[in-house]
């Protein structure tokens, strides 16, 4: 029995972690989910983004899968107010999370939604390791935190949108990693049904892999994925022609 800890978070966060977890049932029946707040919605229910009993349950778990923090509702400059990303930035802290994998494959059914040529882009496969605590160490596209986030933001590009793109933050072995899409909350199309989910399921697809061993129904989920794309299915950040009405 695995115990995952889900953080939905704030805008488009609870809606691509509740399509997610519904993946997750549908390919093992052992898997056992605890939702909890962060960021801003943890700051408007306790006054700060990350609480001890959050912590607490991460630290118990085998995997948190978060979705996003943060929109403009929390938005201060006043050092004294609690932030969303505080959230964030505590749990990788406090759980010891030191390195940040994004992997960037284009599908091949995205090819020509990306800017760049074709021919650019086809067959690209490659990691960002963004180092989450300072400097700089490991192999493949080695960057500290900042330039991380800006080279894998680029990265969108190949593969049509920053909506497809996973990432995992994990520490020593036998501890808990995060699993989260590379994107934000999303708060111009939260609440509106339409934002993609595939970043958090090949998200998911990372924490059946890296943090809970099921490498089968991590190949199955990525899989699947790339089916739905190959039969033409689109979000409108991917080019549906018309986003869908509100639900
Ligand atoms: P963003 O990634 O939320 O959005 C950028 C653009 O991409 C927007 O137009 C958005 O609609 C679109 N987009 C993002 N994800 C999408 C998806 N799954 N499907 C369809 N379209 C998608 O970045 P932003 O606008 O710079 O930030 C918005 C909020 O998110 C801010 O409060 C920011 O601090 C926060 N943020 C949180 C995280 C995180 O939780 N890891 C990361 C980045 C930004």
């Amino acid at each position: 029995m695995a115990r995952i800890i889900t953080l939905p978070g704030d805008g488009i966060g609870p809606e691509v972690t509740a399509a997610a977890v519904e993946v997750l049932q549908a390919l093992r029946d052992d898997l056992t989910f605890e939702e909890h707040l962060i960021g801003g919605a943890s700051i408007d229910a306790h006054g700060t983004a990350l609480t001890d009993d959050v912590l607490a349950a991460a630290r118990a778990s085998d995997a948190v899968l978060l979705g996003a923090v943060g929109g403009p509702k929390w938005d201060t400059t006043d050092p004294d107010r609690p932030r969303p990303e505080q959230g964030l930035l505590g749990l990788r802290r406090e759980l010891d999370l030191y390195a940040n994998l994004r992997p960037v494959r284009p599908s091949r059914a995205l090819l020509d939604a990306s800017p760049l040529r074709r021919e650019v882009i086809e067959g690209t496969d490659l990691v960002v390791v963004r180092e989450l605590t300072g400097g700089i160490y490991f192999g493949e596209i080695l960057t500290d935190n900042m330039f991380g986030d800006i080279l894998s933001d680029e990265a969108a590009m190949l593969t049509g949108s920053i909506g497809m793109l996973p990432s995992a933050s994990v520490g020593a072995p036998g501890t808990p990693g995060m699993f989260e899409p590379v994107h934000g909350s999303a708060p111009d199309i939260a609440g509106r049904g339409i934002a993609n989910p595939l970043a958090m399921f090949l998200s998911a697809a990372m924490m059946l892999r890296h943090g809970l061993g099921f490498e089968n129904e991590a190949a199955a989920l990525e899989s699947a994925v790339d089916r739905a794309l190959e039969n033409g299915l689109r979000t409108h950040d991917l080019g549906a022609r018309r986003p869908p009405s509100r639900p």
